[in-house]
């Protein structure tokens, strides 16, 4: 990642893909700006946070003009690397990890589902949506020849954290965990954590306990 990047905050690069992903439909409609209004109906993030977001980029909306679309666009791809394809390796081929094998990520960023792995017999040798299946055994090696450092993890629970340790010693230096389980990894290593049922129950809660206009 450039230096650039390095000093948008968390919660603004958060929020990048999601911008990203808006602007390219708009582009790809012809429109050649956009304002921080619309952009903010789009992705349903408050206006004031979208102009602050974009203010770190260095993209000043012209009052009655609104923002270049070309402009943001070249700068999202540069910052989110979309020149260069990022190859990822998913971990536990089941009924989560079938959906994400079987979903086109490059429909909306450079991110390919290059291997999978898992530990049942029936899996293993299989190919998914033209993703080849490995036994667990072969992990490392494929991981060290196709250069992966990307990982997404739909195992069960109890074995997340020894498939981590393995990911860790592989030289994987991402891994978007997606079982309930909170892994331990060196500093150096980045998770990100969805546990679909905690967000479900949030969400819920929030339903019941908070009218929609005090929920940020
Ligand atoms: P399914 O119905 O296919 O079992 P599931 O998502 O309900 O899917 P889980 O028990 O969550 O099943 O397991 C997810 C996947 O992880 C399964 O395909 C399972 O074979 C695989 N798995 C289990 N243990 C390991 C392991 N140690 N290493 C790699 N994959 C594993």
């Amino acid at each position: 990642m450039s230096n650039e990047t390095m000093k948008i905050p968390q919660a603004t690069a958060k929020r990048l893909p999601l911008y990203y992903r808006f602007l390219k439909n708009l582009h790809s409609s012809g429109k050649q700006r956009v304002s921080s209004a619309e952009l903010s109906e789009a992705v349903k993030v408050d206006s004031a946070t979208i102009r602050r977001d974009f203010s770190y980029f260095g993209a000043l909306g012209k009052k009655g003009y609104g923002y270049n679309v070309n402009y943001l666009l070249t700068f999202f791809r540069k910052t989110l690397d979309q020149d260069e394809l990022t190859k990822v390796a998913l971990i536990g081929v089941g009924n989560l990890g079938t959906a994400f094998l079987n979903y086109n990520f490059l429909k909306n960023n450079n991110t390919k589902i290059e291997c999978a792995f898992d530990v049942d017999p029936n899996k293993m040798g299989t190919t998914i949506r033209d993703v080849p299946v490995y036994h667990m055994d072969e992990l490392e090696k494929v991981l060290s020849d196709d250069d992966i450092h990307v990982a997404i993890l739909t195992v069960p629970a109890p074995v997340a954290q020894v498939i981590t340790d393995r990911l860790v010693n592989s030289n994987i230096k991402a891994i978007l965990n997606f079982t309930p389980a909170r892994l331990n990894v060196p500093t150096s290593i980045r998770v990100h954590h969805i546990d679909l049922a905690v967000e479900l129950q949030s969400l819920i809660y929030f339903l019941k306990h908070y009218p929609t206009e005090e929920i940020e």
